[in-house]
């Protein structure tokens, strides 16, 4: 390993390269909806980065992609300042640093019965939902974290999102936008045939169906939700992550209820063997697995950081294919 060998002044050279690399390709990815790389690649080369900021914490930029979330907005959408920011989250690639980063959660909060709620990852974009008196007034993507897209026209036309729903909330509801995998094969196969470019997997699909300047576009997609989230959980009368979901659903709202609340680590390692093997047969594509505290109490007091909420992770699945291990820049010196 190459980089453990090098002196931090050699590493403090190296890291405007690494930082504009990464920069490259979240701009490819989060705004063009067209990565050049492959996910892992990415992932590789961030881990690389959280390595030595870690290691010699005075090298972190407040530029760095470490500290922000996502990419910037697209300019000719118009812009959503969030009301409590969209994060990005953490994410471990193996049992042992996922049950790793629980014992460091145990060992922060009071109570002894910890409980998860584990999720599938969705493979698409967040997105914001405000209802208000029961009616949808606006969605909207992630963007930076602090300012996102206003796709409310867009989303209107995703039949699965209610326009109203049964009782007069006026809450913000969150969850990810996607495109199931059969409709991105039809959508690519279209494409091919009128030799436009195809997406290069379903989340860049969703990304581009979704950020649309004409709806009508959208309306053509077929793209759908889960929802996941409600910042305002006091509000909505829920105390766990569970009755959010499940309160959600009984609203009318899309939720994926393939959820399941664990404590132990035999029935975490469970649930992700389930979802490993089962991940080809779901007709929507996951790249991953959630865990949250399922004790929302519990999740304000853990907070977040600038970038990921301490009170979940991602357990991000291994690649299809096993990867070479690929470099972002040249580390020899
Ligand atoms: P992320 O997409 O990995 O994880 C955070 C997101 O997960 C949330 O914002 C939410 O939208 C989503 N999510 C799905 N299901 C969820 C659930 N059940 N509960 C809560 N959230 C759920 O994080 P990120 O910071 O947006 O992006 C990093 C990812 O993007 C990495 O996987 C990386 O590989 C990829 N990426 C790839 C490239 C490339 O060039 N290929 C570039 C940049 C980023």
């Amino acid at each position: 390993e190459q980089l453990t060998e090098l002196s931090k002044d050699q590493l403090a050279a190296k890291l405007p390269e690494l930082r504009a690399q990464l920069r490259q390709w979240g701009k490819e990815y989060y705004e063009q909806d067209a990565p050049s790389v492959a996910d892992y690649v990415y992932d590789q080369a961030y881990a690389e980065l959280v390595a030595i900021e870690t290691k010699y914490p005075d090298l972190v930029t407040p530029d760095s992609p470490t500290q922000l979330v996502g990419g910037q907005t697209q300019g000719q959408l118009a812009k959503v300042p969030h009301e409590q920011p969209m994060l990005s989250m953490g994410d471990v690639f193996s049992l042992d640093e996922l049950l790793a980063f629980n014992n460091r959660l145990a060992n922060q909060v009071a109570t002894e019965d910890l409980a998860y709620n584990l999720e599938l990852k969705i493979d698409g974009l967040s997105l914001s939902l405000v209802y208000e008196e029961g009616r949808l007034v606006q969605a909207s993507t992630r963007g930076n974290g602090l300012v996102g897209e206003d796709v409310t026209a867009n989303v209107k036309t995703i039949k699965s999102v209610p326009q109203t729903l049964p009782e007069p909330w006026s809450l913000e509801f969150r969850g990810e936008c996607y495109m199931p995998k059969a409709a991105f094969a039809k959508l690519n196969a279209q494409r091919e045939a009128n030799g436009e470019p195809v997406f290069a997997n379903p989340r860049n699909a969703a990304a581009g169906s979704l950020r649309q300047l004409d709806s009508a576009v959208t309306a053509a997609r077929e793209l759908t939700v889960f929802m996941y989230y409600v910042p305002d959980y006091e509000t909505f009368g829920v105390t766990t992550q569970v009755e959010a979901l499940e309160k959600m659903a009984a609203l009318g709202l899309p939720v994926n209820l393939d959820n399941q609340v664990v404590r132990t680590p035999a029935e975490i390692k469970a649930y992700i063997d389930r979802y490993t093997a089962q991940r080809d047969q779901l007709p929507y594509g996951i790249d991953g697995i959630v865990e949250k505290v399922n004790d929302l109490t519990l999740q304000t007091q853990l907070g977040a950081t600038v970038k990921v909420p301490r009170w979940e992770i991602a357990y991000k699945f291994p690649p299809e294919e096993a990867p070479t291990v690929v470099r972002a820049i040249e580390w020899t010196v």
